[in-house]
């Protein structure tokens, strides 16, 4: 697939920066974005080119319109298409809701669920022309199975689940797939204070008595975009097992 370009939100670290490289190994051209930590963006973005893969790394703040915006504008002048994107920027600011502030509940609906929106947005006229593409967005077990403190970050993962199967109705007559995965805990700098907090909890509530690596995340992304032909409006549970508490 030499001439597939893939956009990946977030791609600088953690799970993102997975995918990134799992998509790379594939073959994929990639644009991935990245808010502050532009260090590690470059980083990558030089491992990639190095295995001889068209490679940008790019500012975008998926919680502003005009940041999205900007951001595909640049990645449509140099690729100019889109084949696969992935919805995987996010952020947690959990807390009891009783005691929440307010901005904690607006910023993370903002970046995780109207940020996919708008990012989304942006791919489908592209995509509907070229009548074929695939999006996979980033969930998590939070949605269906919240831990305490989770109601902002359950409610916006819960939207990402509904907006992929709403999209998928309504772009599968061009060919476009939408799914998404939902992730449980993984080891990366997002999970560390959850696990920090709750640490014997979760332990109790996983079959699977260990968290998952990125590359496990980025393994189930690979699966949809380039195996899971059949599969539209769909998430896909990768969560060793956790119960509910
Ligand atoms: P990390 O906190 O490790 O990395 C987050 C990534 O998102 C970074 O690349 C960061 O960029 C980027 N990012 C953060 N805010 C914004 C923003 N406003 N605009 C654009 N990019 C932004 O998170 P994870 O890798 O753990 O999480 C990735 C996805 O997986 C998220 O959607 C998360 O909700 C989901 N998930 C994670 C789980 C886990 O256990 N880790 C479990 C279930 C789901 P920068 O480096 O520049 O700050």
């Amino acid at each position: 697939m030499p001439n597939k370009v893939a956009v990946v939100t977030g791609g600088s670290r953690g799970i993102g920066r997975a995918i990134v490289l799992a998509l790379a190994g594939a073959g994929y051209q990639i644009a991935f974005s990245y808010v502050r930590d532009e260090v590690a963006a470059m980083a990558l973005r030089d491992e990639v080119q190095g295995l001889g893969i068209d490679c940008l790394a790019l500012q975008c703040d998926v919680s502003s319109s005009d940041s999205i915006k900007g951001f595909f504008e640049r990645v449509d002048g140099h690729f100019q298409r889109v084949d696969l994107l992935v919805n995987n920027a996010g952020i947690t600011r959990d807390g009891l809701l009783a005691t929440m502030p307010a901005r904690d509940i607006v910023e993370v609906i903002q970046t995780n669920l109207i940020g996919t929106l708008l990012c989304c947005q942006q791919v489908v006229p592209g995509m509907l022309r070229q009548r074929g593409g695939c999006i996979v967005n980033i969930s998590s077990v939070a949605a269906q199975k919240p831990s305490k403190g989770q109601s902002n970050y359950a409610a916006a993962k819960g939207g990402v689940d509904a907006l992929t199967r709403a999209l998928a109705v309504e772009l599968a007559p061009r060919n476009i797939r939408v799914n998404a995965v939902a992730p449980g805990i993984v080891k990366t700098e997002m999970s560390t204070a959850l696990i920090g907090s709750q640490e014997e909890e979760i332990q109790s509530r996983l079959l699977i008595k260990r968290y998952a690596e990125p590359e496990e995340i980025a393994e189930a992304v690979l699966y949809i975009a380039d195996r899971g032909l059949y599969l539209t409006g769909e998430v896909l549970p990768v969560n060793g097992g956790l119960k509910m508490p």
